[in-house]
């Protein structure tokens, strides 16, 4: 290892992700220096590896940390509005869900692609920004403040030394695992008994969608399900979330026959849909999902985790990058609010982050139940009907959860004691309701036989 120490950067960022890149513009509008590694080539130059998700689900707090940085223009035009959930029955029946009251809550569809590519040309326009692609960091030392950087493909390995980290390098951080080393850190994971596998529905012969564009489609089908969102190009990437092991199982599905006949049984009106699922089924990897909870976030002003690093949730609300360009955001506002003092900074922004990304990591959790199982019973859609309903009489004075996650910035954990305390509110006026009418219906045939 050559231990030639680089200039001293303000900020040495892990990770040149959705997260760690828009962290860097953040910083480099604030004039830090700031150094990005990478472990992965550039991508705007690479192609895509297969097994990430291909698209994912922007809604306002995502938005809203980019419009922060002046980008919501630029991102916008690679979005696709889905109004709402387009729930398919296994006989073919079609039932549609609005996600929000009115038509501008919309969540919109992007390429994780695009969307990285579009930070990073962002971020090659600050003089005081550079970013190492195919530089991995395999260490972190704490007292010293040095990074290993592996390089590719040579695989030799340098110091640099660092003022302050940023960890931003996902689920598996490496910069986690150094503050994973220092005494009494908490840290928990958990990994779902479902795995997800990517597919494909090609756009038809003319460009166009082969499913109606503006919506998030869902299969639901009890004990696992199949999602599609909208891409650009006409085509829509699937998502089969089913479990490892059982009866119904990736475990089951080893031959091309146990899968053509899987998905024959389960979605016949998409599987005609998908010409290459064989191919997609056997070639794309199975992923894995699962849930990070970890503390401190942070180290002596020296080191700060944003993005997965700190919270890895399961996708099942769609806000696991929202959540994480709003730590951008907030983490912006307390080194301003703090002058650029990093230890009180990071505290600041650990104290307002570390118990909203635990209520998210229940709601994720919960939303995995309902999306799988509750989307299509009648109760569940006669319950949210009314919740609907009851918003649009009072107004902000009851707001439905999905639409405080997903359309407003009120905190996660404060929608979600929000949205427990309205629950028990909704249970009472109903069970009262059916009192009330219980006892209406008995005082009516009292009068008749009477
Ligand atoms: C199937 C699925 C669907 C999802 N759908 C949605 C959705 O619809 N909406 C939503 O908001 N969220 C969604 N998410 C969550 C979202 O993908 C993540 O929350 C988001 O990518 C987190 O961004 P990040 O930058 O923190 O981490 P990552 O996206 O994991 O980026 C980490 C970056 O660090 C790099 N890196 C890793 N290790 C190192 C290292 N040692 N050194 C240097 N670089 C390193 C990686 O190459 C990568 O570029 C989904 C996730 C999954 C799995």
């Amino acid at each position: 290892m050559s231990s030639e120490l680089m200039v001293r950067p303000s900020f040495t960022i892990c990770g040149a992700g959705l997260a760690g890149t828009l962290a860097a513009l953040y910083l480099a509008r604030q004039g830090h220096c700031v150094t990005l590694y990478e472990r992965n080539p550039d991508l705007r130059a690479a192609a895509v590896p297969r097994g990430r998700s291909i698209n994912l689900a922007l809604s306002t707090r995502g938005l809203h940390a980019l419009d922060a940085i002046g980008l919501a223009a630029t991102i916008r035009p690679l979005t696709i509005p889905m109004r709402g959930r387009m729930i398919h029955s296994p006989q073919g029946e079609l039932t549609f869900q609005p996600y929000g009251r009115t038509a501008e809550e919309t969540i919109f569809s992007i390429s994780r692609q695009q969307l990285n590519c579009a930070l990073l040309d962002a971020a090659a326009r600050w003089p005081n920004l550079e970013i190492h692609f195919s530089a991995r960091c395999v260490g972190l030392n704490l007292s010293a403040m040095t990074l290993d950087i592996e390089d590719a493909p040579a695989r030799t390995t340098r110091q640099v030394s660092a003022q302050t980290v940023v960890g931003a390098d996902g689920a598996f951080s490496a910069v986690r695992q150094a503050l994973q080393r220092a005494e009494r850190y908490d840290y928990a994971q958990s990994f779902l008994p479902h795995g997800y596998k990517e597919l494909t529905i090609p756009a038809l012969p003319d460009g166009s969608h082969a499913l109606e564009k503006n919506y998030l489609h869902i299969w639901p089908r009890q004990d696992f399900m199949l999602i599609a969102l909208p891409n650009l190009d006409g085509s829509f990437t699937c998502t089969l979330f089913l479990a490892y092991e059982g009866p119904e199982s990736f475990a089951g599905l080893t031959d091309d026959d146990a899968i053509r006949g899987f998905f024959d049984r389960h979605f016949p009106d998409v599987t005609p849909l998908m010409p290459t699922l064989l191919d997609d089924f056997k070639r794309n990897p199975t992923g894995a999902m699962v849930t990070i909870r970890c503390f401190p976030w942070q180290y002596a002003g020296r080191v700060v985790l944003v993005g997965d690093a700190a919270h890895a949730v399961v996708p099942f609300y769609g806000q696991g990058m929202n959540a994480s360009f709003e730590d951008c955001f907030v983490l912006d506002e307390c080194l301003r609010r703090h002058n650029g003092d990093t230890t009180a900074a990071f505290l600041d922004y650990q104290r307002q982050r570390k118990v909203n990304a635990d209520a998210l990591a229940e709601l994720a959790y919960e939303n995995y139940l309902e999306m799988r199982a509750k989307v299509a019973s009648p109760w569940f859609l006669l319950r949210r009907r009314l919740e609907y309903a009851l918003s649009g009489l009072v107004g902000d004075r009851f707001l439905p959860l999905y639409t405080m996650v997903s359309f407003t910035r009120i905190p996660y954990a404060e929608a979600r004691a929000r949205a427990e305390r309205q629950a028990r509110w909704l249970d009472a006026a109903l069970a009262t309701s059916a009192l009330i009418a219980c006892l209406a219906l008995l005082w009516l045939l009292w009068r008749r036989l009477g």
